[in-house]
């Protein structure tokens, strides 16, 4: 084998070890990222994992090694640039890890419809009135047949276009995904066998890459002259609601063209929510679902009903069934249109309670996302999102943190938390068996402080730097569990800033309320901290033992237990107080949170125009 002779040639390999930390695993996304990058170091590259060895620079090759979130695996580098290359994907590696989305928990609504109907699980939102078809392809043969060579060309062309055109959509790594898949030798030396390579996919843990797959070989193929494409029915009906069987596919690239043919919904009879396909469903904003269970189509034409907000398909509704989806789809279709238009508005419930309804961003992009969509300032900055390729320099913290300063009246940072699942390249936190319970947050800050100092003479620059002094600037520290630890960040804050001649009466110093033992020393705390902010999502890890992470066990958001801790924090605490983990914005929970007077809630931006709208109706 080549790359082992190349291996033999040079002399010196360097060994890291890196471990999976995204719940998604390392999959075809950020794989596609890392083996773009392993290909421009004049370097010998191999991934090692379970006794197994494979080159970096191949994309169905890393696939194989199977890396769940955990898994541990080496990054052997050797040649000219092994340094280098070992330096750069390790960081990089890191980064995909910690930027790669969570998949977006799906809240389903309740529903009752009086026909039968089939449930499933919803992909992408909304509610669809169509007949109900079979997704099916035809082909055909076209004359101006290209060779494979040139096909392979123009596909990776198409694909690079694609990529570059839908840079800020969810899409963009999808097709930046599947060019890399193109590069590898599968498509380039071998796609006579694609047929067969397919085939091996079946039925192991790349099921869901087969889509991609057969993408790939449908765009090749419709460059050779052989078109395989959907045809809808002639019928009047005006609205369609496609299933695609077992048997049949949808394919990432033809989701769009869905939305150009009446096209009101989607069942898919197999797959998953995470599916390239369902993040295209997403972002075409296309009602869908996944559902087995079995759905006729053929016979007479008849309208369904298609409510993926609770997950059903109404085959054969009745009247009243009609009646309520319709209605259903006018009112979301309103609430959307007017929650959007409220955006700007103050947020009041019925009875004239006044709620603040901030943001929780990681950047300036996503605080000038947040702007748009209405938020009342930001709650939660998490900063560590900021800087996560280099270690930042104090200027480069400053202006970015005085441009987020000057687009909010409110902004709430929190210095460093890493630790746990967050991690950065240019930091090095020994191994740990429990890394939740270990070193993270103000734990690492008080350990390692030259990061900590800096940021915060950073974050004061900023403050001194904006334009108007009436702006409320509040530094956050997380994962504090006693007040000893809170005095001493304070301090550390105190001899920055008189070191650097800042004063500090403007700035508000809290804490993050994630640890369950705040809520037993909440007197000790109401003396010291200006302000407090739930953690939801560790507080409620660290309440019930159960890691945030898991992929199996989870909490139910309104767990008694967990309502019981925040009503008795509500009644503990002395000093203003938000939410801003995950609870804070889901709707279920809202009217709950709003009774025990939680009247400052941060979420994630995409979620304000509707939790606003929401809350005027409470
Ligand atoms: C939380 O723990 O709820 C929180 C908001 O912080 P993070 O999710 O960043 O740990
Ligand atoms: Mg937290």
């Amino acid at each position: 084998m080549n790359f082992l002779k190349k291996l033999f040639n040079t002399k010196t390999t360097i060994i890291t070890t890196l471990t999976v930390t995204s719940s998604n695993g390392f999959h075809l996304r950020p794989i596609a990222k890392f083996v773009t990058e392993a290909k421009k170091f004049d370097a010998t590259i191999i991934l090692k994992a379970n006794g197994k060895e494979v080159l970096a620079t191949q994309v169905p090759k890393i696939l194989s090694l199977s890396l769940e979130k955990g898994d541990i695996f080496e990054l052997k580098c050797k040649g000219k640039e092994a340094k280098e290359a070992t330096k750069q994907l390790s960081k990089l590696f890191n980064e995909l890890m910690q930027s790669d989305k969570e998949i977006e928990n799906i809240e389903q609504e309740n529903e009752e419809y009086e026909a039968q109907s089939i449930k499933g699980i919803t992909i992408s939102k909304g509610i669809g009135i169509g007949v109900p078809i079979s997704y099916y392809k035809e082909k055909t043969y076209k004359k101006d047949a290209l060779s494979l060579k040139e096909a392979l060309k123009r596909t990776a062309k198409d694909l690079e276009e694609l990529y570059k055109n839908n840079q800020e959509k969810d899409e963009a790594e999808i097709f930046l995904a599947q060019k890399s898949l193109l590069e590898s030798e599968v498509f380039q030396k071998d796609f006579k066998n694609i047929d067969k390579e397919i085939e091996n996919l079946k039925g192991g843990k790349f099921q869901s890459r087969i889509a991609d797959y057969r993408d790939l070989k449908q765009r090749i193929e419709s460059y050779m002259g052989v078109n395989n494409e959907f045809i809808p029915p002639n019928g009047d009906e005006d609205s369609y609601i496609v299933v695609v069987d077992e048997k049949e596919e949808l394919l990432p690239s033809e989701v769009e063209a869905l939305t150009k043919l009446n096209i009101v919904g989607v069942i898919l009879q197999k797959g998953s929510t995470t599916s390239h396909v369902a993040i295209l469903l997403r972002s075409f904003n296309i009602p869908s679902i996944i559902s087995s269970e079995q759905i006729t189509t053929t016979g007479e034409y008849f309208y369904s009903i298609l409510d993926a907000n609770s997950g059903q398909l109404i085959l054969v509704p009745t009247e009243e069934d009609f009646k309520k989806a319709r209605k259903k789809a006018q009112k979301n279709k309103e609430k959307e249109a007017k929650s959007y238009k409220k955006r700007f508005k103050t947020t009041k419930t019925k009875d004239g309670k006044s709620v603040k309804v901030l943001a929780n961003i990681t950047d300036l992009n996503s605080a000038k996302e947040a702007k748009e969509l209405g938020a009342d300032g930001v709650g939660l900055l998490r900063t560590e999102f900021l800087f996560t390729k280099a270690k930042p320099s104090i200027e480069e913290q400053t202006q970015t943190y005085k441009s987020i300063f000057e687009l909010f009246d409110e902004v709430t940072v929190r210095t460093l938390d890493i630790g746990g699942d967050k991690s950065l390249p240019y930091i090095e936190i020994p191994k740990e068996d429990n890394p939740f319970l270990g070193l993270r947050g103000i734990r690492f800050s008080l350990q390692e402080q030259t990061l900590f100092k800096e940021q915060l003479l950073a974050i004061f620059k900023a403050v001194g730097s904006i334009s108007s002094n009436e702006k409320t600037i509040k530094i956050m520290f997380p994962m504090i569990s006693t007040t000893q630890e809170f005095t001493e960040a304070k301090n550390i804050a105190k001899t920055v800033a008189k070191a650097n001649n800042i004063n500090l009466t403007n700035i508000q110093f809290g804490i993050m309320l994630e640890v369950p033992s705040v809520i037993f020393g909440l007197k000790e705390f109401n003396k010291l901290v200006d302000f407090y902010s739930i953690g939801s999502n560790d507080l409620t890890q660290y309440l019930f033992a159960i890691e945030r992470t898991h992929p199996t066990l989870t909490v139910d958001p309104l767990s008694p237990l967990l309502l019981l801790a925040l009503e008795q924090i509500r009644k503990g605490v002395e000093k203003p107080i938000s939410i801003c983990g995950e609870l804070a914005g889901l709707e279920v929970a809202t009217q709950k949170l709003l009774s025990m007077n939680y009247t400052t809630l941060s979420v994630s931006a995409k979620l304000i125009p509707n939790l606003k709208e929401s809350i005027r109706n409470v």
